[in-house]
């Protein structure tokens, strides 16, 4: 089949759209998506330096590979941050892929630990907890959070971008809406990116299916081996629910997304006002002592 686009051999067939693209081209169709949501979002400015989250995971690849295509030509520079959670067996290789994708990208590279952070590995935080109602992702990602903005800062960044892709938006706002959060769908809105230090999702608005097709296109070298924590919690069923509508209904998760965009739009939060600072920590929170800090003091002292 040839491609819609060029005299190629077409390698990948967009369902919901129905165009067939060779490698290069669809290559350059997600660097153009993700240049075009950092624009509509205003997501990168002049002069900015981005602190990109690298797990060693496809979506964070792909990320820094499109990140890294565009300072080349845009007046911004980034640097590679990676979270070692301290899970047994697992972060290890991550490690080793990020630090090798760096050198070969020419990217610098810092990894910052929950241990010398919090002094707490996740896998000790786990230990400690009450029950397992608290899931291992819910206390990871407090961690992640709160070790990603402490990075940003230490390296003098104004910017952090993750790479959640368009599945992840759809996922956690069924997660949201199941567990009653509402207020938390508010915070979806991708203009919600945060004041002093903005917090970006450039991959937002593309398909899981094919930041992995990129990946595997242009021989990016991520880490296949999941997480021994991936499955504990109910994500993964939304996932494997949302991909046999796509298989069925193809472009459904395209709509459902610019559902949730106007959702999120609407039902978006400002409370500025009653941003505080952590008596603890002195980290902005609404209350008096931040999320972290009181996660923190609960593990330690139960
Ligand atoms: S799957 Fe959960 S526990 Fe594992 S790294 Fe991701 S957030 Fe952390
Ligand atoms: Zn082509
Ligand atoms: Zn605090």
């Amino acid at each position: 089949m040839q491609c819609s686009k060029c005299q190629n051999t077409a390698v990948y067939t967009r369902k919901y759209s129905g165009e067939s693209l060779c490698s290069e081209c669809f290559s350059n169709s997600i660097l153009r998506k993700a240049a075009k949501t950092i624009s509509k979002y205003k997501m990168i400015k002049n002069g900015d330096l981005v602190c990109v989250g690298v797990s060693g995971g496809k979506d964070s690849l792909v990320l820094l590979d499109t990140l890294k295509k565009m300072s080349q030509s845009h007046n911004f520079k980034i640097i590679a941050v990676t979270i070692d959670e301290g899970i047994p067996g697992y972060r290890d290789e991550a490690l080793d892929i990020v630090k090798e994708f760096c050198t070969k990208l020419d990217v610098e590279f810092k990894i910052y630990s929950y241990k010398d952070l919090f002094d707490l590995t996740l896998s000790e935080s786990l230990d400690l907890r009450e029950s397992e109602k608290t899931s291992s992702c819910s206390i990871c990602g407090i961690l992640r959070r709160r070790s990603l903005d402490h990075a940003a800062k230490e390296i003098g960044a104004n910017v952090i971008a993750t790479g959640h892709n368009l599945d992840d938006t759809l996922q956690t706002f069924l997660i949201n809406t199941l567990s009653g959060d509402t207020s938390k769908i508010g915070w979806m809105d991708p203009e919600n990116q945060g004041k002093e230090l903005r917090k970006i999702k450039p991959l937002s608005e593309i398909y899981e299916s094919e930041i992995v097709f990129y990946a595997f296109t242009n021989n990016l070298p991520f880490q296949s081996e999941p997480c021994p924590h991936m499955n504990e919690g109910i994500r993964t069923e939304i996932r494997e629910f949302l991909n046999s509508l796509e298989d069925h209904r193809s472009g459904i998760k395209n709509n459902m997304y610019h559902s949730i965009l106007k959702i999120s739009n609407i039902i978006k939060t400002f409370d500025e006002k009653e941003k505080r600072n952590c008596q603890i920590c002195g980290n902005s929170c609404s209350g008096t002592i931040c999320s972290v800090c009181s996660m923190i003091s609960n593990l330690k002292n139960d």
